[in-house]
Parts: C-alpha cells; sequence; structure tokens
C-alpha cells in the first residue's frame, strides 16, 4: 500500500498547488519509510542524509508543513520540544512520560467514554488525534514504586 499512499500522496501536493521536487519526493519517502510512528523533522533530515539526495533542513520543514497542510500528517507539540508528525492514516491519542520523554499511542477508542463525557458535560467536541496525557509510562511508574 506504500505504493498506493504514495502517489496520492504527490497526486495531494500537486493538487495544492506544490511542484513535486526531488528534495520533496526525499522527504516524502523518509517520511513513509520512517519505521518510528512518530518523528521529528531532524529525524527525517538524518533518514536522507543517507539516501544522499542533497536536502537542505529548510526544505525538509516545509514538505513536512505541506505534508501536514494535505493531511497526510498530523503535527504535534508535545511539551515545549520539537514538533513531533506522525502520519495521520491512524488517528490515536498520546501518553507522555514526564520521566523518561517516552512517547506512547494511545487508541483513540480508550478515549471514547471520557469522550463521550466531555460532550455530554460541556458540549466540547475533543480532537482525540491531538490528545496528549502527560505521567508516568509502566517502566517508570514501576521503579517509582520499588523506589
Ligand atoms: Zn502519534
Ligand atoms: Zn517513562
Amino acid at each position: 500500500m506504500i505504493g498506493g499512499r504514495r502517489s496520492a500522496a504527490i497526486e495531494a501536493i500537486r493538487a495544492a498547488g506544490g511542484r513535486v521536487t526531488a528534495p520533496r519526493q526525499a522527504v516524502l519517502d523518509a517520511v513513509l519509510d520512517a519505521d518510528e510512528h512518530h518523528f521529528t523533522a531532524s529525524d527525517i533530515v538524518a533518514a536522507i542524509h543517507h539516501t544522499k539526495q542533497p536536502t537542505d533542513r529548510a526544505t525538509v520543514y516545509r514538505t513536512l508543513e505541506l505534508l501536514t497542510e494535505i493531511g497526510l500528517l498530523d503535527q504535534l507539540q508535545l511539551d515545549s520540544g520539537a514538533a513531533v508528525y506522525h502520519r495521520a492514516d491512524h488517528p490515536h491519542g498520546h501518553l507522555l512520560c514526564n520521566e523518561c520523554g517516552s512517547v506512547e499511542e494511545l487508541p483513540s477508542e480508550v478515549l471514547e467514554d471520557v469522550v463521550g463525557r466531555i460532550a455530554s458535560h460541556a458540549g466540547f467536541v475533543v480532537d482525540t488525534a491531538r490528545v496528549a496525557l502527560s505521567g508516568a509510562c509502566r517502566a517508570c511508574a514501576a521503579k517509582a514504586a520499588v523506589g
């Protein structure tokens, strides 16, 4: 399906009036190939570096913004750190560990109950793809319980 996604993304970039240059394709490929579900612009810069495609950092940033605009990526601002991106094809919330800095995915289904209660309490519609809860991950919580 990567091939289908790739051509769909290229179509979407063109439809948005963008030119599909070699550096942009390199960014797109790095995004589609990322094993890490979450990545920063620096991760993509590093990934492209291996491909020998000359791509400057500004192009990476602009292309990631473009991919966010066309809906391929979601951008998350986690804490005060660098913006983190993830592919938008499977929505989920995030669990941020204050101790070790890990980011875990929280399946949207887990949030359904609380999202429903928030809607009936406040009439507020939660964007579950942008939910980020901070606390201690399982490993850090276990350490805290022992120590
Ligand atoms: Zn994510
Ligand atoms: Zn942790």
